[in-house]
């Protein structure tokens, strides 16, 4: 992981990210993106968003957006983040997105954007619908970051093509029009940026697909043992010290991400000398994964039903969020040469 370098001496470094209100949210986004957040929000200025634009590249009915976005900024809170520290506020209370948005677009290409995995797999999941904001989904992305000049964005794995491109995207403005944006990188406490592996073992969990292999942030408590019960396995090694197949490595990283590390050893342990019991390991995780989960549930079903207090955490958020982007895009209109009025 390459280290940030702070473009602002003397002030904290910046920090975005965001995620999609597009359904609950599950232990990838924690583990991915959240427990980031919640180290980052006393050390950093930080920007977490939430995404409701970019939700409707893929869910264009509005109809439940409000809710989902209450719920999402529920779940934020409930996982540790103060909302006091950090501007935590939804993307389309920012108008200025949609400016430096379509000032991207025209130093974003056709080709780069097509080739895309992110958009090809959209266009497989839904080719009655392949809009142009799909297209452009990582120009929105790149401008929702550096429209904060954040240097640093705590994401899981899946979105380091995406931040590549808002590299890109940066070099190609800095060039044409001047040095206004610092070049941000994905990041993660841990060395390695995190994907946490469906139950199934077929990709990632998901807030869309893969729902009974993904284990929710507010799914009960016997529906988390239950589908940990499901998790796929075989009859257990025949050598000792054989290699691990995925869908073994994928339960034994889950384990690392819940259970006391000493747990985790007893199981590696029996693995390596084939006594392990695969069952004994599920009901293990099982458990450790009800305590981990149980407590955010509980506080976020409380912030929920706070629709007073959820409006005013998002007043807030956009209030701090508003003032960085308009001092941005005042820059981003002189270097560009887009002011045409008279000096106030
Ligand atoms: P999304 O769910 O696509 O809105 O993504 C929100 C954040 O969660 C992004 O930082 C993603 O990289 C992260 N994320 C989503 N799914 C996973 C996963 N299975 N493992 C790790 N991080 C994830």
């Amino acid at each position: 992981m390459k280290q940030t370098k702070n473009m602002n001496p003397g002030h904290q470094e910046i920090v975005m990210s965001g995620i999609r209100p597009t359904g609950f949210l599950h232990i990838g986004n924690y583990f991915g993106a959240l427990k980031n957040y919640i180290k980052m929000q006393d050390e950093y200025e930080c920007f977490f968003m939430i995404a409701d634009l970019h939700s409707l590249t893929t869910h264009p009915d509005t109809k439940d957006l409000k809710p989902n976005v209450h719920r999402v900024v529920s779940e934020h809170i409930a996982c540790g983040l103060d909302p006091e520290k950090v501007a935590l506020y939804c993307q389309s209370h920012v108008p200025q997105t949609a400016e430096l948005y379509l000032y991207l677009n025209m130093l974003a290409y056709k080709g780069e954007l097509e080739k895309t995995p992110t958009f090809k797999d959209k266009v497989r999941l839904q080719p009655e619908n392949v809009n142009a904001g799909l297209l452009t989904y990582p120009v929105l992305q790149a401008a929702d970051i550096i429209l904060h000049r954040a240097v640093a964005v705590p994401v899981g794995k899946d979105q380091e093509q995406h931040l590549e491109m808002a590299r890109n995207f940066v070099k190609r403005f800095n060039h044409r029009y001047g040095e206004v944006f610092p070049e941000p990188q994905a990041f993660n406490f841990a060395n390695a940026l995190v994907k946490v592996p469906s139950l199934d073992g077929k990709g990632k969990m998901s807030k869309s697909e893969n729902q009974l292999a993904t284990i929710y942030l507010s799914d009960d408590d016997d529906l988390i043992r239950k589908k940990i019960k499901k998790a796929k396995t075989d009859s257990g090694p025949t050598e000792q010290n054989a290699p691990k197949p995925d869908y073994i490595e994928n339960i034994f990283n889950l384990m690392k991400l819940v259970s006391s590390e000493e747990v985790v050893a007893n199981f590696e342990s029996a693995y390596r000398d084939c006594t392990i019991r695969y069952g004994d390991l599920k009901k293990q995780l099982g458990e450790d994964m009800v305590q981990f989960v149980r407590p955010i549930r509980e506080k976020a079903e409380a912030i929920r039903q706070d629709e007073k207090y959820l409006k005013e955490v998002l007043a807030m958020g956009a209030e701090k969020a508003v003032k960085s982007a308009a001092a941005t895009m005042k820059i981003v209109r002189e270097v560009m040469g887009l002011n045409y009025f008279p000096e106030k």
